[in-house]
This record gives structure tokens, C-alpha cells and sequence, in this order.
């Protein structure tokens, strides 16, 4: 399988693809084609586990480049958590994708994409930089912690995150290390930039990048909508997934595992008030905007990164989006309201992320009214645990949420950062003194 830049000016294998990150044209890595599994997968699926499910859709994407053992293994470390579809109502269903180690769903991609790259990188001592303003940090620390070889850089802004959010990106030790910047999230990601594209430092290490454009963390996001679909296809009904959607990774491996052959009925892209998507549903113009702050923050993103690997998938046709995805946005208040309906009615405790998604599949279903397509299961991806942003969902339900002991462990940990001004030298400073 080629890996081919979606700017079309570079062409090269997974190994590549997975250690480059962004290709040289500055496009991001697609296969070639989405390959497809054939019909005893899917007569078999409901009988296979979550990692053998995971190993046969990784497979696929990674062909010879490693052997079925190793994979195996790699999948089996990748996935030992559970990801479980619980029922909010009688057609709503909560894929519940927090049960990692940081608690949210990047850690599948994170996890998966530290061991690709160790196994990759064949020994070879690399660096890891990564710019974060929260999540995204955590994952890829928690990622890449105790793997061989690979020092992590994380540059998250100092005063900017949350007391827990710090606590997740500074208390690993080990080959983590967390320098806090006297600055913004922007400064951190334009020294990231820098130190990426430094002479003197890559001269000296072997550096990368782990942002979400890696397409090693889109391969395994594929796994859960398979997972999903073989425990809900006994309800014999149409499967609807509503994806709480920032830069739109998660979305596009969705997309993916309905090109490999998963008939899922309809996407809905459901968004904060980072309306750009929706926008360009409905007007057929994709007009990137200055990202807006709202209170499903991990989604204000103004220009998706993924779009551009969605346009690919589509042939930069909006006619052929409109046939996969219905896409909504919604306001903080209606994101409230949607939390404080759902408890009361269920129980159930949604994550913000998750309430925006929810609303997504309530507002498809009012769309088709007393249609037959309203009957229909839907999935909401349910991306973080409601602990994580539990300033938010305490404040909105207006009761104490319990931190589960995972996240708790790490406000008992002790912070160590390194901190520096916003000073590019100073950083490469410190980087040269380095192993
Ligand atoms: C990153 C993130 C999202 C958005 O996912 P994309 O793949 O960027 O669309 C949604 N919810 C949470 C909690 C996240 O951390």
C-alpha cells in the first residue's frame, strides 16, 4: 500500500508516512485506496473482539510492513481497555471511548501511533515535540511513556490549561518532559514549528512531530466503529453515529471504515459554534474562520485539519459529502440544555463533547419526523470523560461529580516542568544540552 500526499506532490510507504507526520507539499498521508474486508469479516463480526477486529483493519493499512505477530501484540497493548456502548435510551447509545489512561479518545490514536513510530524509528533514539493547550498533550505522553528509544518534548502555555490538564502532562518523569511556556498556545506551536525545522537540531537528533494529522492516529480511530456495529447490529435497525467533531480525525476514520465495507446507515458531523463544516454543507464554500471559544473547547477548531483528507475522500465534491454526513452546529446553551435533559431523563452524565453529539442525533431525528428512516439506532461517540471537564459539568448540572481514581492519581503526583520564556534560542539551549 502507497501512502500519497493529499496535495498529490509526494508519494511514499506507511513507515514514512507514519515518522514525516505532514508531507513535504504540506499535505497529509492517505492510503492509496481504502481497502476493503471481505465478506466472511463481516458475517464473522459480531463474534470478534474489540483487538481482533483492530488487528484485522490495521492490517489492511499496514500490510508487509510488519509482521502479524508483532502487530498483534502492538494492537493488544494499544486497546486494553474496554470500550463499552451503553444504552441512554432505547435507540441512543454512548460509545464510551474514555476508558484509557487519560480519559479521553485520543489515547487510542496516541497509543497506537507511540508504537508505530518505535517500531519504525528501529531503535533509533528520536524526539518527540508536541505542542498542546491541553489533551492532545496527555495522550501523546501517556502514549509515548516507558517506549524505547523516544524522548518526548511537550510545550503546553504556562497558566493556560487546567489544574488536572497540567497535572496529566507533568508528572510522568521517565522519558516525558514538559516545558512550560511563559506564553500562549500559539507561541508553543510556533516553536514547536521551529525546533522541527532547525538545521543545527536535526542535525543532531532524529526529530518529529506528534500532532493529529499523523495518519497513525486515524488508522486505529477505524477500530471502534466496527466495535460499535458488532454489539448494536442485533437491533436489526439502521446505524446512525453522531461524531462530536474539532478537526474532524475522528469523522474521517469513521468514513474510512465505511469505505472498507461497514454499512453505516449516516454520519452526523455535530460541531460547537466552530461552524465551518456545517457552513460548507449547506452553502457548498469552505470558509476557514478564527477558532471560537465555547465550553466543548477541545472542538474550537476555525480550520480543520482533516478537511482536506475528507475532500479527498469525497473527489472535492460537495454533492458526495451531503450523501455521508449531515453536519450541525449548536450553541453552548443548547449543549447545556441537552446535559441537564439527558441526566434527568436517564441518569446519564454527558461530557460536553459528548451533549453536542447528542444533540446532533436528536435534531436528525426531528429532521426526518414520522419518516421511515427515523427508526434508526443512533451512536454517539462519547469522547471524554464528564471528570475532565468537571468545572463545566458540575457547574451545568449543578451537582458534585466523582473524579474516578485514574484522573485522581494524577492531582496526587507532583509537577515538573521545565519553564521557559517564549524564546525559541533558549529552548535549543536547553534541547542541545540534551541526549
Ligand atoms: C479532540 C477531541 C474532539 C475532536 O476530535 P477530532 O478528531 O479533532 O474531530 C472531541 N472531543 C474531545 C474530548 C477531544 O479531545
Amino acid at each position: 500500500m502507497k501512502y500519497i500526499s493529499t496535495r498529490k506532490q509526494e508519494e511514499t510507504n506507511i513507515k514514512t508516512a507514519i515518522l514525516k507526520g505532514l508531507a513535504d507539499d504540506g499535505g497529509l498521508f492517505m492510503p492509496e485506496y481504502i481497502p476493503q474486508l471481505d465478506a466472511e469479516f463481516f458475517e464473522n463480526l459480531p463474534n470478534l473482539s474489540l483487538q481482533e477486529i483492530g488487528f484485522r483493519v490495521a492490517k489492511e493499512f499496514l500490510g508487509e510492513s510488519i509482521s502479524e505477530d508483532h502487530l498483534k501484540e502492538i494492537i493488544n497493548e494499544v486497546l486494553n481497555f474496554e470500550i463499552p456502548a451503553v444504552k441512554i435510551s432505547d435507540d441512543i447509545y454512548s460509545l464510551e471511548l474514555f476508558h484509557g489512561p487519560t480519559m479521553a479518545f485520543k489515547d487510542v490514536g496516541a497509543r497506537f501511533m507511540a508504537r508505530m513510530m518505535a517500531y519504525f524509528s528501529e531503535g533509533k533514539p528520536m524526539k518527540v515535540i508536541a505542542a498542546t493547550s491541553g489533551d492532545t498533550g496527555s495522550a501523546v505522553a501517556s502514549g509515548f511513556f516507558n517506549i524505547q528509544g523516544i524522548e518526548v518534548y511537550i510545550l503546553y502555555p504556562k497558566g493556560k490549561v487546567s489544574p488536572l490538564q497540567e497535572k496529566q502532562l507533568t508528572t510522568w518523569g521517565g522519558n516525558i518532559k514538559a516545558l512550560e511556556i511563559d506564553g500562549t498556545f500559539d507561541d508553543c506551536q510556533a516553536l514547536a514549528k521551529q525546533i522541527l525545522s532547525d538545521e543545527e537540531l536535526n542535525q543532531k537528533f532524529t526529530l518529529t512531530s506528534a500532532n493529529s494529522i499523523n495518519i497513525a492516529r486515524l488508522i486505529p480511530q477505524s477500530f471502534y466503529y466496527f466495535w460499535a456495529f458488532s454489539q448494536l447490529q442485533k437491533l436489526q435497525k439502521p446505524i446512525v453515529f453522531s461524531v462530536p467533531s474539532g478537526n474532524f480525525g475522528n469523522l474521517t476514520a469513521g468514513l474510512f471504515a465505511k469505505k472498507m465495507g461497514l454499512p453505516i446507515h449516516q454520519f452526523i458531523a455535530s460541531t460547537n459554534a466552530n461552524d465551518v463544516v456545517p457552513n460548507y454543507l449547506e452553502t457548498g464554500i469552505y470558509e476557514a474562520k478564527p477558532s471560537r471559544q465555547t465550553i466543548s473547547n477541545a472542538m474550537d477548531v476555525g480550520n480543520p485539519s482533516n478537511f482536506e483528507r475528507m475532500k479527498n475522500l469525497f473527489n472535492n465534491d460537495v454533492s458526495e459529502f451531503k450523501k455521508e454526513i449531515k453536519s450541525y452546529s449548536f450553541t453552548d446553551e443548547e449543549t447545556q440544555s441537552a446535559m441537564i435533559r439527558v441526566k434527568a431523563d436517564s441518569g446519564y452524565i454527558l461530557d460536553p463533547h459528548g451533549a453536542v453529539a447528542y444533540l446532533g442525533l436528536e435534531t436528525l431525528r426531528q429532521a426526518q419526523g414520522d419518516k421511515k428512516d427515523a427508526d434508526f439506532i443512533g451512536v454517539l461517540l462519547e469522547t471524554a470523560h464528564p471528570a475532565k471537564f468537571i468545572e463545566v459539568v458540575e457547574e451545568v448540572l449543578k451537582e458534585k461529580i466523582e473524579i474516578p481514581e485514574k484522573l485522581e492519581a494524577f492531582n496526587r503526583k507532583e509537577k515538573q516542568s521545565i519553564e521557559f520564556p517564549a524564546d525559541f534560542e533558549l529552548v535549543k539551549g536547553y534541547l542541545l544540552k540534551e541526549n
